[in-house]
C-alpha cells in the first residue's frame, strides 16, 4: 500500500513539525483511545503507521509500529519504529528465534534504555565516536569491533555500538530488530544514519550496498584502507594488551636461540666478550646480539640493558660537540660522565673536546 501525494499532504497539514528530535503533536481530532487516525487508501491507519509509511516505506507483515517516545499523539516519524508483533522469547544470546519463513535470526541481548545508561557511560561511549566531519557525516566508531561491527560494554553487557548510539539519541531500540544503516558504513555510529530494521531489511541493506560475504571488502575497500585510523597499533595492539599470549623467545617458530643460550650469551657479554665475537659464536647477526644484551628481545625478569652504553665509532653531532667543549671548559663534568651521557666512549669525548 502506497500513500498518495494528496494523502501525504493532508496528513502533514495536521502535524506540528518541531525540532528534529522533539515529539511532533497531532493537530487533528484525537479519539478516546488516544491514538489519532487517518484514512489512507480507504483504510483507517494510526498516524504513526501513516507517517512511517510516508517516510520509511511499507510496514513488513508481522510488524507493528511502536513509538520510541511513548507519546500516543506524537507524529515524528523518527520516533516510529517497526517491531515484531509477536513477543520474542528473551533468551540471552540465543539464536532460536524464528521468522515467518522459519529461518532463525540472531536475537539481540536485552537492550538498555537511555535512562539505564549513566552519564559516565554515555560520555565514554561518545568519546569513541569520531564526529569530526560534522552532524550529517558518518561518525566512525573508534572503539572495539567484533565481526566488523562496533561493540561496546554497557552495564557489564556487550552490545552493538550502533544500537547504543540509537538508544542514546532516541531513548530506546526495539527488541529483536537490527540496526540498519542508511549509509554504507557498518561502523558508522551517527544515530541519524541508523534505523531499526527487520531481518529482511537488514539483509536488503547489506546486499543492496554490495556488502555481505559474496563481495568481500578487498583492496581499497578493505577496512584497513578505508579506516586506517581504526587499525590497532602501538599500545592498543592485541600483542601489547595480551603480552602473555604472544609467543616469545624459544616458543616462536624458527627460533635459533634457547633461553639456555641467551643466558650464556649474556654472561659472556658481561665478562667482556664483544658483540661481534658473540655473533660469530652463536651464528647470529650482530644486531640480534645487540638486541639481546640491551634486553630488547628475550626479556627476562630482572634483566635490563646490560650493554655498556656506548657504540664504537659513534659520531657526535655538532651540537653535542659544542656541549662537550663547554662542559670541558667549565670542568662541570668528567669526560667519562659525558661519554655515558651521550652514549659514546671516553676517547670520542676526548677527541671532540680537543678538536
Ligand atoms: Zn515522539
Ligand atoms: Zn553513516
Amino acid at each position: 500500500m502506497r500513500i498518495t501525494k494528496g494523502e501525504s499532504a493532508r496528513l502533514w497539514k495536521n502535524i506540528e513539525i518541531k525540532e528534529e528530535n522533539e515529539c511532533w503533536p497531532w493537530l487533528g481530532k484525537i479519539p478516546a483511545d488516544g491514538y489519532p487516525r487517518v484514512s489512507i487508501q480507504g483504510k483507517r491507519l494510526t498516524v504513526a503507521q501513516a507517517v512511517f509509511m510516508d517516510k520509511k516505506g511499507e510496514i513488513s507483515s508481522g510488524y507493528r509500529i511502536e513509538k520510541t517516545c511513548g507519546d500516543k499523539e506524537c507524529c515524528n516519524f523518527k520516533h516510529c519504529v517497526a517491531v515484531p508483533k509477536k513477543k520474542i522469547s528473551l533468551t540471552k544470546g540465543h539464536s532460536g528465534v524464528k521468522t515467518k519463513n522459519s529461518k532463525p535470526f540472531r536475537y539481540t541481548r536485552d537492550l538498555p534504555i537511555r535512562d539505564e545508561i549513566d552519564p559516565v557511560q554515555q560520555a565514554r561511549f561518545w568519546r569513541k565516536v569520531c564526529k569530526s566531519d560534522g552532524p550529517d557525516a558518518c561518525w566512525p566508531w573508534l572503539g572495539t569491533s567484533t565481526g566488523g561491527y562496533g561493540s561496546v560494554s554497557i552495564n557489564g553487557q556487550r552490545h552493538r555500538a550502533t544500537r547504543i548510539a540509537y538508544i542514546l539519541e532516541y531513548g530506546s531500540f526495539p527488541d529483536g530488530m537490527y540496526a540498519c544503516h542508511k549509509c554504507d558504513n557498518p561502523l558508522c555510529a551517527n544515530p541519524t544514519h541508523i534505523f531499526p530494521g527487520t531481518p529482511s531489511e537488514n539483509s536488503y541493506d547489506m546486499h543492496s550496498k554490495n556488502r555481505g560475504p559474496k563481495n568481500p571488502a578487498t583492496g581499497d575497500r578493505n577496512g584497513a584502507r578505508t579506516q586506517p585510523e581504526r587499525l590497532t597499533r602501538g599500545e592498543d595492539h592485541w600483542m601489547r594488551k595480551n603480552p602473555e599470549r604472544v609467543p616469545r623467545g624459544e616458543d616462536r617458530a624458527m627460533s635459533k636461540l634457547t633461553w639456555e643460550k641467551v643466558r650464556a650469551l649474556r654472561a659472556s657479554y658481561t665478562k667482556g666478550a664483544t658483540q661481534k665475537a658473540l655473533a660469530e659464536e652463536y651464528d647470529l647477526h650482530q644486531s640480534t646480539v645487540s638486541d639481546i644484551v640491551r634486553a630488547e628481545t628475550w626479556q627476562e625478569a630482572g634483566v635490563v640493558d646490560i650493554s655498556r652504553g656506548h657504540t664504537k665509532n659513534k659520531k657526535l653531532t655538532d651540537e653535542q660537540v659544542t656541549w662537550a667543549k663547554e662542559m670541558y671548559k667549565t670542568g662541570e663534568m668528567s669526560q667519562r660522565a659525558m661519554g655515558r651521557e651521550l652514549g659514546v666512549n671516553q676517547t670520542t669525548i676526548r677527541n671532540a673536546v680537543l678538536s
